[in-house]
């Protein structure tokens, strides 16, 4: 087993990560920024390292200080969280030349995946069905016009590179398209460095499905069923559900095997993210994230298992505690994901936490790192915490939900709670009845 294990993050995730290796009775060391000194998980760990001043490119992603901060403290591995260095292939090579393990896939599957070029072609050759549309990157304004004929309007331009879902342009006939391409390439080029970018077809009302996958690294491949991540403002998840509420038994098991089987021919080790977008009852992949995502609790909740600490596992090299036969699925959860934003502008709202009470009760889980008196800092993405929340079925669940979000409190700062409170109340909500775009419809209605 791993000794001691330094978190390279901040918020809600450092704090996920710092509970998985107390459990495991593993040292941790914290490195945070000035702005983060009071922060939660600096006060709770081992030992914490100030890597410099708050602009992310000064502590957060600055490698050199964290594998200085590894020397120092004596830290055997590194767990990234999601963000920051999370799925930067070269921080995973330069912690392997230090003989630090990191925790998570190699270089190559973080490289492979983060070009979406590239990942798209491998899911292909690994079985994986994956959204019409160019081979590879497309340049020239002819080819783009082929391709678009040939797979028809709509089309999405997207970058290779892309993240965040910056660099998307749709195109909804020829006439768009010139400037689409010019768009998305200037985008990418200005937001990533790499202005190459591909065409697909833009599918008009799809369900985001994602799949949970682990890898052992030695050609096992486990799956741990799927996320609902629908709801979604500007192409970022806001609520998120396991199980799928438009999926049966049959699809999750024909989709899931063909996930598991491609992360143990791949190789793959740690956990990963198979994306899909589903539209009458087909898949088509989209991308392969190479972390833990936000949105892992409600996969908790329903198979009961600890995913950090089957990443550790597997980091250390003692192989996932469980194989496919053994992972059930139980009841129904939500995530809502509370933001320092209003509710309906969505405009940030950093500022003092005045009062802050959680829920309790069975089947409640909150991730935070806030708490009463906390000062929310201005610089760094604006989730203060997630709402998790389990139920026997998903009736059971929405119950559950509603009470927890009305027992909730946070003063002194806009939170996006009143939007939950919104959504639980709502008949398609209720029926599992809506795609990635209803949300934004619904914001557009009601503002
Ligand atoms: P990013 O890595 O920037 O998040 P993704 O490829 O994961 O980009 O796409 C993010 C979101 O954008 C998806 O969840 C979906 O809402 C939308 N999207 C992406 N590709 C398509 C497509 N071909 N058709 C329709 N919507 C798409």
């Amino acid at each position: 087993m791993l000794q001691k294990i330094l978190i390279a993050n901040r918020g809600e995730i450092a704090l996920r990560v710092l509970r998985a290796c107390k459990e495991l009775g593993i040292q941790t060391v914290v490195v945070h920024s000035t702005a983060d000194a009071d922060a939660m998980h600096v006060r709770l760990a081992d030992e914490a390292v100030c890597i410099g001043p708050p602009p992310s490119r000064d502590s957060y992603l600055n490698i050199h200080q964290i594998v200085a901060a590894c020397e120092i403290t004596g830290a055997d591995a590194v767990h990234p969280g999601y963000g920051f260095l999370s799925e930067n292939a070269k921080f995973s090579d330069i912690l392997a030349a230090h003989n630090i393990t990191f925790i998570g896939p190699s270089g190559d599957h973080i490289r492979m995946m983060g070009d979406k070029i590239e990942a798209k072609r491998t899911a292909k050759r690994l079985g994986i069905p994956v959204v019409p549309g160019s081979d590879g990157a497309v340049s020239d304004e002819g080819e783009a016009r082929r391709i678009a004929a040939d797979i028809g309007y709509p089309v999405i331009i997207k970058a290779s590179a892309g993240g965040g879902g910056r660099g998307m342009k749709v195109a909804h006939s020829e006439a768009d398209l010139e400037v689409a391409l010019a768009t998305a390439r200037s985008e990418a080029g200005a937001a990533f460095g790499d202005d190459a970018v591909y065409i697909e077809k833009y599918l008009e009302k799809p369900r985001h499905i994602e799949l949970q996958v682990f890898g052992d690294g030695a050609g096992n491949g486990v799956h741990f069923g799927e996320r609902d991540c629908s709801l979604q403002r500007r192409h970022q998840k806001v609520w998120e559900e396991a199980l799928s509420p438009a999926l049966n038994d049959a699809s999750r098991e024909h989709i899931g095997t063909i996930c598991a089987n491609a992360v143990a021919e791949l190789g793959y080790s740690g956990a990963g993210t198979i994306e899909f977008l589903y539209e009458n009852g087909e898949f088509y992949f989209i991308e392969m994230n190479t972390r833990l995502q936000v949105e892992h609790p409600i996969t908790e909740a329903i198979t009961g298992i600890d995913l950090v600490h089957e990443q550790i596992r597997v980091a250390s090299g003692s192989g996932l505690s469980v194989r496919q036969s053994d992972i059930r699925f139980q009841g129904h959860a939500i995530e809502c994901r509370i933001n320092a934003e209003d509710a309906r502008t969505f405009v940030p709202s950093p500022g003092t936490i005045t009062h802050f009470h959680t829920p309790g009760g069975l089947g409640i889980r909150v991730d935070s790192g806030v708490y009463s008196g906390y000062r929310i800092p201005p610089y760094y993405d604006s989730l203060i915490g997630k709402l998790i929340v389990h139920g026997r079925n998903r009736v059971e669940c929405m119950m559950r939900l509603r009470r927890a979000l009305d027992e909730f409190v946070v003063d002194g700062i806009n939170t996006t709670l009143p939007l939950f409170r919104d959504l639980v109340g709502n008949h398609d909500i209720a029926d599992g009845n809506y795609d990635i775009h209803w949300l934004e419809k619904y914001l557009a209605k009601a503002s």
